[in-house]
C-alpha cells in the first residue's frame, strides 16, 4: 500500500469523511436556496412523461450548478473506495506512488503530479 502507515491512512480517512460531511451540508443548503419549493412541487405533481422530462431537466440543471462540489464529492467517494481496497496513494493512471506532500494538500486526488498536469493539458487542448 504505497508506503502509507495505518495511522496515516486512518487520518486520511477521517479527513475525507469530515470533508464529505461538510460538502453535503453545503450542497443541501445550496439546493434549498436555489431550488426552493418549486422543485418539490414539480416532483409531486409530475405525472405524464413530459412533466417527468422537465423534472429531470431541472434536476440536471441544478446538479450542474453544484458542479465543482459534486465533482469533489465524487472524488472523495472514490478516494474512500481506494482506501478500502488498498489502492489509495497510487496513481490511477501510471500506478506510481503519489507524492506524500500532494496527498497532504489534496487527499482525494487519484493522480500523481505528472499525470495530473498531463490531464490538465489535454483538458485545455480539448476546450480550445
Ligand atoms: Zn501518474
Amino acid at each position: 500500500m504505497a508506503g502509507l502507515s495505518p495511522e496515516r491512512l486512518a487520518e486520511v480517512k477521517d479527513r475525507l469523511l469530515e470533508r464529505k460531511r461538510r460538502l453535503w451540508q453545503e450542497v443541501k443548503q445550496q439546493l434549498k436556496t436555489n431550488v426552493g419549493n418549486g422543485y418539490q412541487e414539480m416532483l409531486a405533481t409530475a405525472r405524464d412523461e413530459e412533466d417527468q422530462a422537465s423534472v429531470s431537466l431541472l434536476a440536471e440543471t441544478h446538479l450542474a450548478l453544484l458542479g465543482p462540489k459534486r465533482q469533489e464529492l465524487e472524488a472523495i467517494e472514490e478516494a474512500l473506495n481506494r482506501l478500502e481496497t488498498g489502492a489509495y496513494g497510487e496513481c490511477e493512471v501510471c500506478g506510481q506512488t503519489i507524492e506524500p506532500r500532494r496527498l497532504e494538500i489534496m487527499p482525494e486526488t487519484p493522480l500523481c503530479r505528472g499525470c495530473m498536469s498531463q490531464r490538465e493539458k489535454l483538458a485545455k487542448a480539448a476546450a480550445r
